[in-house]
């Protein structure tokens, strides 16, 4: 019957309604995040075999007011959900692509790639590729030294468009890397038929090695496969000397993770880049 605890348990659940409020809040407070200059691009370093610096992943954080530093998982969902994604997107490109010619003007940071997540909306957009021309003119990079990241699920989705929109922005240059490899369900064929540059090893299969030996496998096999691709193949994920060891000795001597360095922000990193640079 009408009434009832129970039914009003299910329409003024309290605590539902507390979520949704706070999700209702978050959304207006991310509509106003760009033209506020909440946002924040950290950068974490990819080194090789030598533990040079190779390049870098850029990651997004928002300078909430409130909330203090926030990490893309508590607000990437509500962004792409509401369509914020794109102007937040375009930020990135944009402060991505500022930060690469202003590392041009110094030895020690030149030729530095950047690599960037790019969400299946923004890539989805029609003028995607009439965005990043805009952007590359106004910003003066080298196009070589900007690194696209994709996921499985986009390029699975619609692989004739992502095909054509990846060829025409590799014509100006860029670079393609296919990000989480191994969680989705890209096979070997459609691998083969993309125009990437690498191979990201994602950092669930990063996490048990060495030991595990189902997790072995498959990270010998992503290397493999990418290698025998001809593409670089490169591990997240990785905290420990152990899995770097792994890792190196089935073939894949590019990394990122925490043993290295977490992801800095701007700052940091250059101080990083600057003792590095030292003799
Ligand atoms: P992702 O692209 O797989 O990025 C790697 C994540 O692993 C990052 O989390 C990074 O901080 C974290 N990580 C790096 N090294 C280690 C490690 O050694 N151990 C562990 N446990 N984690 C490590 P983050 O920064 O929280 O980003 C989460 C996800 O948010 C990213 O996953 C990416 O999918 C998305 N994202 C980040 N920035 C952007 C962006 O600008 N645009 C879009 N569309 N998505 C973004
Ligand atoms: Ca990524
Ligand atoms: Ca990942
Ligand atoms: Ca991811």
């Amino acid at each position: 019957a009408k009434g009832t605890g129970r039914d009003r348990m299910r329409f003024f659940d309290p605590a539902m309604q507390l979520a949704q409020d706070q999700r209702m809040r978050l959304l207006s407070e991310l509509r106003l995040a760009t033209e506020l200059g909440q946002w924040r691009l950290y950068y974490q370093p990819q080194v090789d075999a030598t533990r040079r610096m190779i390049g870098v992943e850029a990651l997004l954080r928002w300078q909430h007011p409130r909330l203090g530093l926030l990490l893309p998982d508590d607000f990437i969902g509500l962004a792409e959900d509401s369509g914020l994604i794109l102007p937040i997107g375009l930020w990135v490109l944009q402060t991505a692509c500022a930060q690469l010619k202003q590392w041009e003007a110094d030895p020690h940071s030149a030729g530095l790639p950047i690599a960037v997540n790019v969400s299946a909306r923004q890539f989805r957009q029609p003028d995607f590729v009439a965005q990043i021309v805009a952007l590359l003119a106004a910003s003066e990079c080298r196009p070589e030294l900007l690194k696209l990241e994709l996921t499985e699920s986009l390029v699975l989705d619609d692989i004739s468009n992502t095909i054509d929109t990846m060829l025409a922005l590799k014509v100006l240059g860029l670079q393609f890397s296919m990000d989480d490899f191994g969680t989705g369900h890209a096979s070997l064929s459609y691998l083969a038929q993309l125009p990437l540059d690498q191979l990201k090893i994602d950092k669930s299969f990063v996490a048990k090695l060495p030991g595990l030996a189902k997790d072995e496998t498959i990270a010998r096999a992503i290397i493999t496969m990418g290698l025998g691709l001809n593409m670089r193949v490169i591990a997240e994920g990785v905290e420990t000397e152990a899995q770097r060891d792994f890792l190196g000795t089935q073939g894949c001597a590019e990394c990122q993770g925490f043993l290295f360095s977490r992801p800095l922000p701007i700052d940091a990193l250059q101080d990083y880049l600057d003792k590095k640079a030292q003799p």
